[in-house]
């Protein structure tokens, strides 16, 4: 067998070196200098055994006794120690050879780790430990433990970092008087600090993120994210677009054949969608507003304004039900203003399907309404000047842009039902100009929320059977069975043929996810036409489904569901004028997390107080489903600090403006080749 030489072996190592690191996000010098310690060892000082505590890491300067391998419980290496003051157990599981041979009787020790009572009196587990050197004095700062990942340990970590702190650039990207006026340090003096702290800083004082030294990280971070986003949203900018000026024939005549009056919320919102579309470049902006505020009809102003300008406009919803939905309103709505909306899914027969895309082709219909099949290759518009996408954090940012590319220079409206809070809006959603309906229409009852034990769900059937018996309509929304799709339409199966066979006086239906989507449209139908007292339904009714007369809503095992799950769920209820309940049904025993859930849900109805609860749950990552869309993660700041994102926010501005060498080189920095994934 030939053996590999040791270039090669060498190479392999290297290669699994870097493929570690690279785990780390570790590469250019600017990618160690910004991996900072997550706390801190003190190895300055020596602790004396007789004043060790319990459960606090410490350094302690020892001598050997002696030392052996025992058998029992299990193969390890125990050497016993002392120093002037007292004895210890070292213990340790796992071990090499060469330690063995280092532990002999005599030899002085530096150790390092927590100490623990054990069945042999005071010991420690795998402590670190080096042999003392002759005169070796101990370090004057204090020991980083950096983040790590496995088969990469401190040392060599540490290592590299300390290279890569020699010869990288840290000169500043902020000018002093800025550095002044926000009172931050330099960059230089902020990451040298955190790396290797000065004797004279505590260990309490790094650790609690709120030095200077880590404002200033954190500031650079935030600034970071703000310089890239902003940039992204001007590079888009820069594109141009048609001026899709309203004539205001088409939006005054919908208006006025509205049964209702816009709120001051839809007019504000309407007002800045259609001055952003008589501009000449293309809009980028969110409309955000919380379920039932009535984010529809701003859409359908916004589309029959690019009609007006001859172009046509489409809007996407991420399921059938919702696009169906959406299909009809804007039919109805627009039928009598002589419009033709037309209708894309991909479960549209063959024939009709080819139809459709001719037309649309063509330029033949002005608005079209559809799912993803909005956005296969084949379909192509003839003039699309505005695309708007709903719900669109069921969307990747991909198929969202996909859209508004469907027509080369396309205004773009995204609309959400998640309320975002502020921050976080400033922060991740940088890119995107934001219109909120703050207020939900005139005349909604407020829902009132109810939870109750599983035990007694009869009642809550009795209740149902009252409600549907009374001429209301409910939904009974089925478990969520997050592992197994099968399984979750199992357990609807069997809810619908329970509850059927309990209340058969009632037309009952069900939907879900399986059903054909013909199928499913007629369900909705039925139910919307009050020919079906109760819908029995998995989580596609979710999002937008709008049935003013169902006023009651049970949600079995709410347990399981997430914050902005039941707040869309709840939001099915409450659209007419009758008194609304949502009932949650939770079986013992509750986890803390779900506990948690439930409590924000029973005593908040506003969408806003919910997600900001959500997000304090969950955490950013998870809130906003960056993970998936590939938007890099804020590792050091924190969103909570509104100050701090509203500074960034501000110099970003500016630094574009009047420094983009500075502003380039910040994100040369912070980024490096990653900001690609923000462009999209
Ligand atoms: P969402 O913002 O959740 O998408 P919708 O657009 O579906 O909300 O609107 C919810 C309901 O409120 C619909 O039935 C819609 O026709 C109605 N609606 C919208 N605006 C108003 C208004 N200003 N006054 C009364 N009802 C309205
Ligand atoms: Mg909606």
């Amino acid at each position: 067998m030939p053996c590999s030489s040791l270039a090669e072996k060498k190479a392999a190592s290297a290669n699994t070196l870097a493929a570690r690191l690279a785990r780390l996000g570790l590469r250019t010098d600017a990618d160690f200098i910004l991996h900072l310690p997550l706390r801190y060892e003190d190895e300055t000082r020596i602790t004396a055994l007789v004043d060790a505590r319990a459960g606090v890491a410490a350094q302690f300067e020892v001598e050997v006794v002696d030392s052996e391998i025992a058998y029992r419980p299990r193969r390890q290496l125990l050497a016993r120690v002392r120093d002037d003051s007292g004895a210890l157990l070292l213990r340790f599981l796992n071990f090499y050879p060469s330690q063995q041979k280092v532990l002999q009787p005599g030899a002085r020790l530096r150790i390092f780790g927590e100490l623990h009572e054990g069945y042999l009196g005071p010991e420690i587990i795998h402590p670190r430990f080096h042999v003392v050197a002759a005169g070796e004095s101990l370090p004057e700062c204090l020991t980083p433990v950096y983040p790590t990942t496995a088969g990469l340990g401190q040392a060599t970590l540490r290592r590299l970092i300390e290279r890569a702190l020699t010869r990288a650039d840290l000169a500043d990207t902020l000018p002093p008087a800025l550095r002044e006026r926000l009172h931050l340090p330099e960059f230089a003096a902020a990451i040298h600090r955190l790396h290797t702290p000065p004797p004279e800083m505590t260990q309490a004082e790094l650790e609690a993120r709120d030095h200077p030294a880590w404002r200033r990280v954190q500031f650079d971070e935030l600034l970071a994210q703000q310089l890239s986003l902003r940039r992204a949203y001007a590079a888009r900018r820069a594109r141009g677009a048609p001026r899709l000026k309203s004539t205001a024939k088409l939006t005054r005549s919908l208006l006025a054949s509205l049964p209702f009056r816009l709120t001051k919320a839809q007019q504000r919102a309407w007002q800045e969608i259609a001055s952003d579309l008589a501009q000449p470049h293309p809009m980028q902006r969110l409309l955000q507003g919380d379920v039932g505020s009535g984010k529809t009809v701003v859409a359908a102003l916004a589309m029959l304004q690019a009609v007006e300008a001859g172009h046509q406009a489409a809007l996407m919803a991420p399921t059938e039900i919702l696009a169906e939905q959406h299909y009809r309103k804007l039919a109805a709505w627009l039928a009598p203003l002589g419009l033709e909306v037309a209708w894309l899914t991909g479960s549209l027969k063959k024939r009709e399907k080819e139809a459709a895309i001719v037309k649309v082709g063509a330029g033949d219909t002005p608005i079209i309404v559809g799912t993803h099949a909005l956005i296969e290759d084949k379909v192509e518009f003839a003039r699309l000047g505005l695309a708007i996408v709903d719900e669109q954090h069921r969307f990747g940012v991909r198929q969202r842009l996909a859209l508004k590319d469907k027509g080369l220079y396309a205004h773009q409206l995204a609309m959400s039902a998640t309320p975002i809070p502020r921050t976080l809006a400033m922060s991740y959603y940088a890119d995107l100009d934001v219109s909120v309906l703050d207020e939900l229409p005139p005349g909604r009852s407020p829902v009132t929320t109810k939870l109750v034990s599983e035990a007694r769900r009869d009642q809550v059937v009795a209740r149902v059977h009252e409600a549907c018996r009374g001429g209301r309509q409910a939904y009974w929304v089925c478990p969520l069975i997050e592992e197994s799709e099968t399984l979750q339409l199992k357990t609807a199966e069997e809810t619908f043929a329970r509850l059927a066979a309990d209340l058969p006086d009632l037309k009952i239906g069900l939907v879900h996810g399986r059903l054909k989507a013909a199928e499913k449209a007629a369900m909705m139908s039925a139910f919307v036409a009050n020919e079906i007292h109760l819908l029995v339904a998995t989580t596609v009714i979710e999002v937008g489904v709008d049935v003013p007369n169902a006023s009651l809503m049970v949600i079995e095992h709410a347990e399981r569901f997430g914050l902005a799950q039941l707040h869309q769920l709840r939001g099915r209820v409450g659209r007419g004028t009758a008194q609304s309940a949502c009932i949650l049904l939770y079986a013992q025993p509750l986890g803390e997390l779900a506990r948690a859930r439930l409590k924000v849900i029973f005593e908040s109805t506003d969408g806003f107080e919910i997600a900001r609860e959500d997000l304090r749950l969950r955490g950013p990552g998870e809130f906003i489903g960056a993970k998936q869309s590939g938007l890099p993660l804020l590792r050091y700041a924190d969103l909570e600090d509104a100050a701090l994102v509203e500074q960034a926010r501000a110099v970003a501005e500016d630094m574009l403006h009047n420094a983009p060498e500075a502003a380039a080189a910040h994100l040369q920095r912070w980024l490096g080749g990653r900001e690609e994934l923000l462009k999209a």
